[in-house]
């Protein structure tokens, strides 16, 4: 109800780790498989392991570590990542990785599996920027705080999206850097170098949406899931989300009041999302007179390009979708 995390959560992998799972990391730790995704690493040369559990960490993590890290994806390409679930050789790797990169409250399986497996080696981006409040809905009501994390212990009660302002991304880049830094001395330098190209490469990022945003003649975006909310904040948007999970279909109560909103706005285009169902979408859409277009919260790895070409291809849609100059 709170934020997309509150769905509920299939994580036995992470308790159970089985005779087969502990063969499986014996046998990585033997072969050293971690040691051998390509860099300059030499043989055991003591590369650290970086696990990003989701595309834009990951993006991160290749970028600050360059050939000097070895990064491990937990998300699949193209797959929903709040859904994700670890298989059990997944969770093992946790316990021998250096890092592992992730946002607390996007992945629970990942939130938990970090908890028991990496708890002295986690690098939650939630606790390097300003977070801020998960949306509430209007009909959700009032006196709900708290009721999420009751539930569930890995719950979090702000919206975890916050890649999509790339002022707070590159805050996360800059202390990725420090702390790869700091784990791997001999390094350092280029670690930090690294990271300062990719704060600058964010900072421009931010100033090409903060101006392309700047005079736009309508400044409300209705959107699939609410995985806008930064980018909003940042740039002065004004966020209406269909739904808050992105696999829950709204109710008729939350869809009309959406398409109150749309019409009041003169909202011209309704947002869809690359890897959830636009069919909600579409309805709307006609039932308000408006077009779709898709809004990627790259959380996946784009079919093309990158998390930089993504944002710009975002600012294209949304210039054109509330006629930006
Ligand atoms: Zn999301």
């Amino acid at each position: 109800m709170m934020s997309d995390s509150s769905r509920r959560i299939r994580m036995r992998a992470a308790g159970l780790l089985t005779g087969t799972a502990l063969l499986a990391a014996t046998a990585a730790c033997g072969s050293g498989a971690a040691e051998s995704a390509g860099g300059t690493g030499g043989a055991g040369g003591g590369r650290p392991e970086v696990t990003a559990a989701l595309y834009p960490l990951q993006w991160l993590a290749e970028r600050v570590g360059g050939g000097d890290v070895t990064v491990i994806g937990l998300a699949e390409p193209g797959v929903e990542p709040h859904d994700l679930e670890l298989t059990p050789a997944q969770v093992a790797g946790l316990e021998k990785t250096s890092l592992v990169a992730y946002v607390k409250g996007v992945q629970p399986a990942v939130d938990e599996a970090v908890e028991q497996h990496a708890a002295d080696r986690g690098f939650d981006a939630a606790t390097l920027v300003k977070t801020l409040a998960a949306e509430e809905h209007a009909e959700e009501g009032h006196g709900e705080e708290g009721h999420a994390e009751e539930e569930h212990g890995h719950e979090v009660s702000y919206d975890p999206h916050l890649w999509l302002d790339p002022s707070r991304f590159a805050t996360v880049a800059t202390r990725l850097g420090e702390k790869l830094a700091a784990a791997d001395p001999a390094r350092a330098a280029g670690y930090r170098e690294r990271a300062a190209k990719a704060a600058a490469d964010l900072t421009a990022l931010d100033g090409e949406l903060a101006q392309g945003l700047a005079d736009c003649a309508s400044r409300s975006i209705v959107t699939g899931h609410e995985a806008f909310g930064y980018l909003a904040d940042r740039y002065k948007l004004k966020q209406v989300g269909i739904s808050v999970d992105p696999d829950a279909e709204p109710s008729p109560a939350r869809l009309a009041e959406v398409a109150e909103v749309a019409k009041r706005e003169k909202v011209t285009t309704i947002f869809t999302e690359t890897l959830v169902s636009p069919k909600v979408a579409e309805v709307l859409a006609q039932e308000v007179g408006a077009t779709t277009a898709v809004l990627d919260p790259i959380e996946s790895r784009p079919a093309d390009g990158d998390y930089l070409s993504a944002m710009r291809q975002n600012l294209t849609t949304l210039k054109k979708a509330l006629s930006c100059p």
